[in-house]
């Protein structure tokens, strides 16, 4: 999982150092769109392929929790519009570049479904399904910042064939939100592409506070068990590492160290 920003052959010459053939490409919520041939031209000179484009806008901060409900996704009502505009935007972004899906954090979708904002997401979700089926292209909504059964009756209630999940586990474990394992058989039928990513529980007894994020092997995950259960569900989608340490001298350490820990429990 990595992102655009930067020269396209450049960053995809990083990737393709470490011997990774694919990925996920974020695009910040204030990069110009108009980039879109230039990183089609640049992946298909590198052979390199995106199995899903997120969007991320401007404005978000996932600093604590208050600050994840109150700034990240679809949920903050003063935002909705120009997010919308911008997921659909993100989704043209893909079809120029050929990928098969789009993905983005919703945010905090409440749990009542008669909450107005739940209703206004729940549609907004189904409005960004149809963009994307226009390119036969799935959306994929980032899981963690709710529990499992209510990301399923959500997914249920928009009822949309293109609708899936990108299943994160080291989320799970850093908004507290339940045993990423455990979630992960529940919600399986409906995984279109998962993040090896690792953390740590937050802090007891400190209210907001968000766990802290960790190299694959690292933290609470258990990348063995979460990659037998990837196995034992189904699963042969791709495995993209994510890995948000702010270094990026230790970031590409923990990348190449990732892709050797993946490359052990796999063989
Ligand atoms: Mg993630």
């Amino acid at each position: 999982m990595f992102w655009a920003g930067g020269d396209p052959a450049q960053t995809i010459a990083e990737l393709t150092s470490l011997g990774i053939r694919s990925g996920q490409l974020g695009i910040p919520g204030d990069l110009p769109l108009s980039c879109a041939p230039q990183w089609r031209d640049a992946l298909r000179a590198a052979n390199f392929r995106i199995h899903t484009v997120f969007a991320a806008y401007k404005g978000e901060s996932y600093a604590d929790v208050p600050t994840v409900q109150r700034t990240v996704g679809f949920i903050p009502p003063a935002t909705r519009a120009e997010r919308e505009q911008r997921t659909l935007g993100v989704s043209d972004f893909a079809a120029v570049i050929g990928a098969p899906g789009i993905a983005t954090h919703i945010g905090f979708v409440p749990e009542s479904q008669s909450d107005p904002d739940y209703i206004a997401v729940r549609d907004m979700v189904r409005r960004v399904c149809d963009h994307a089926a226009s390119h036969n292209q799935t959306f994929a909504l980032e899981t963690g910042q709710e529990p499992a059964r209510v990301l399923m009756a959500f997914l249920n209630d928009v009822a949309r064939p293109n609708l899936g999940i990108n299943f994160d586990p080291a989320n799970m474990i850093l908004y507290g939100t339940g045993d990423p394992i455990e979630a992960l058989g529940i919600l399986a039928p409906k995984v279109i592409t998962v993040h090896c990513k690792d953390g740590d529980w937050p802090p007891a007894g400190v209210a907001g506070a968000l766990g802290k994020e960790k190299a694959l092997g690292a933290g609470s995950v258990g990348i063995p068990r979460f990659l037998a259960k990837l196995r034992e569900v189904g699963y042969r989608g791709p495995l993209s590492i994510e890995r948000e340490a702010s270094d990026p001298a230790r970031r590409m350490v923990d990348i190449r160290s990732a892709i050797a820990l993946i490359a052990d429990l796999k063989a």
